[in-house]
């Protein structure tokens, strides 16, 4: 038995300490904030993502996000600034961009999205207490372009052997009759799910105070202890602290978490926003991604959540009225039935998606260190990753092979 220190209390965090404390570790969660709303894991959409195995790091993203970066409303706004490290990251993105890495990276994204499926189904079996609904994810387009391209998106899902099937506006209809939709058609991917993020968080804290899980709120980490090759303690707000391992879970804060310690681990945070209607004119049965627009929309209970935007411009705490405004605009673009005004007192929530620069989640142990490792990185599919991320963390804590390759996934990768 080891006690591991994380780093963290986001979905990451979290996961990576019940599965951990699962195989027996003495657990302590360190976090600067109080686990109600500080960081990504909160406000967002709570899709759980079989659907999304083509990373952000795609063929044709550099040239779309040029073109949106004239609109301030667009889905996608890098605010151009001088810094090396966003110029390094931008780099890194546009060289992973590449048919052959999407190929590659395709088929274990599929995997992992598809075995923390399974653990969120074991975790709802356990205690259904974080609203997981599992009736499928539409993807629900304008255009007859877009739609073709859907069509071809689901091509591959089926070569992954992932159920896709597309849908007309008048199957859509009937799948969706509460919503009068403005639409050409969707794809429709009946395995993934979604859950109430806020109440999944509070039911994850719940689980691990059980287990006898150390929980250290408002402990902002400062710095580290080193000895030869091992961390030997971090330096904290609060002292310094002790432990066998450590992870760093810190989503988009994690780069800072690391400085000092001559570690490469290139991230952007990407701020997305949502606004959440908690009586809504009308409601839908499922999750449903507005495509074009990129914002996804989610029932949760009484109310529903519009979420969207990616925004590169720092991890700045102040919300862009522009970026608001662009969810507003495609909601009532999709759904005639919607207007602004619906919107109105509504405050927007915002967090920041931890991006790494090719898509795919930062996991595993560091080479120069032999206690520490990242979990951190998985930018738009954090939610739907996090159980898989703790179980392969709590394997790699205990030296024991992953159970799926996560070579990929290296946190050395760009060392
Ligand atoms: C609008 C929107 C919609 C989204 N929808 C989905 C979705 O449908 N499905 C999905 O899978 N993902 C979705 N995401 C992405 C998802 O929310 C993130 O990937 C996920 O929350 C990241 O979790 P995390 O634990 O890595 O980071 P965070 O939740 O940000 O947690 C990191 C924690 O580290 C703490 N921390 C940072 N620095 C320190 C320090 N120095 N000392 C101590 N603690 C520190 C922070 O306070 C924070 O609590 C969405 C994101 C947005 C913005």
């Amino acid at each position: 038995m080891k006690h591991i220190l994380i780093i963290g209390g986001g979905i990451i965090g979290l996961s990576t300490a019940y599965y951990a404390s699962r195989r027996g570790h003495r657990v302590t969660v360190v976090e600067r904030g109080d686990a109600t709303h500080d960081g990504c894991s909160f406000g967002n959409a709570g899709y759980i993502t079989p659907s999304h195995f083509i990373p952000l790091a795609a063929p044709g993203a550099v040239r779309l996000a040029l073109r949106w970066m004239k609109d301030p409303e667009s889905p996608f706004y890098v605010r151009p600034r001088l810094s090396a490290e966003l110029l390094s990251w931008g780099w890194r993105f546009w060289r992973a961009s590449t048919p052959r890495r999407v190929e590659r990276a395709a088929p274990l994204l599929a995997e992992i999205n598809l075995a923390s499926l399974a653990l969120y189904e074991e975790l709802a079996a356990e205690a259904d207490d974080f609203g997981l609904q599992k009736n499928g994810l539409l993807i629900v387009v304008r255009s007859d372009r877009a739609l073709e391209e859907e069509a071809h998106v689901a091509e591959l899902a089926h070569r992954l052997g992932m159920p896709a099937e597309i849908v007309d506006a008048k199957g859509v209809a009937a799948m969706e009759p509460e919503i009068r939709m403005s639409i050409a058609g969707a794809a429709f991917y009946p395995r993934d799910a979604c859950f109430a993020p806020a109440t999944l968080m509070g039911s994850m804290k719940r689980r691990l105070e059980e287990r006898g899980v150390q929980f250290a709120w408002d402990t902002n980490v400062t710095g580290w202890r080193l000895g030869n090759d091992r961390v030997e303690a971090v330096r904290t707000s609060r002292g310094d602290l002790s432990a066998d391992e450590y992870v760093v879970s810190g989503g988009s804060w994690s780069p800072s978490i690391v400085r000092g310690l001559k570690l490469k681990l290139p991230m952007q945070g990407g701020k997305g926003y949502s606004l959440t209607l908690p009586h809504p004119p009308h409601k839908s049965k499922r999750a449903i991604i507005l495509g074009e627009a990129r914002v996804a929309v989610t029932p949760l209970g009484e109310g529903i959540r519009f979420g969207g935007t990616m925004e590169i411009a720092g991890l700045q705490e102040r919300v862009n009225p522009a970026r608001v405004r662009g969810i507003v605009k495609a909601v009532v673009r999709y759904f005639p039935d919607f207007t602004a005004d619906d919107f109105r007192g509504v405050d927007p929530w915002y967090g920041f998606r931890p991006c790494s620069p090719d898509g795919l989640p930062y996991v595993g142990r560091f080479a120069r260190y032999a206690n520490l490792s990242a979990a951190t990185g998985h930018a738009m599919m954090g939610m739907s990753l996090g159980p898989i991320t703790g179980k392969l963390m709590s394997e790699v804590l205990s030296d024991e092979p992953p159970s799926i390759d996560i070579g990929m996934l290296s946190p050395d990768r760009y060392a």
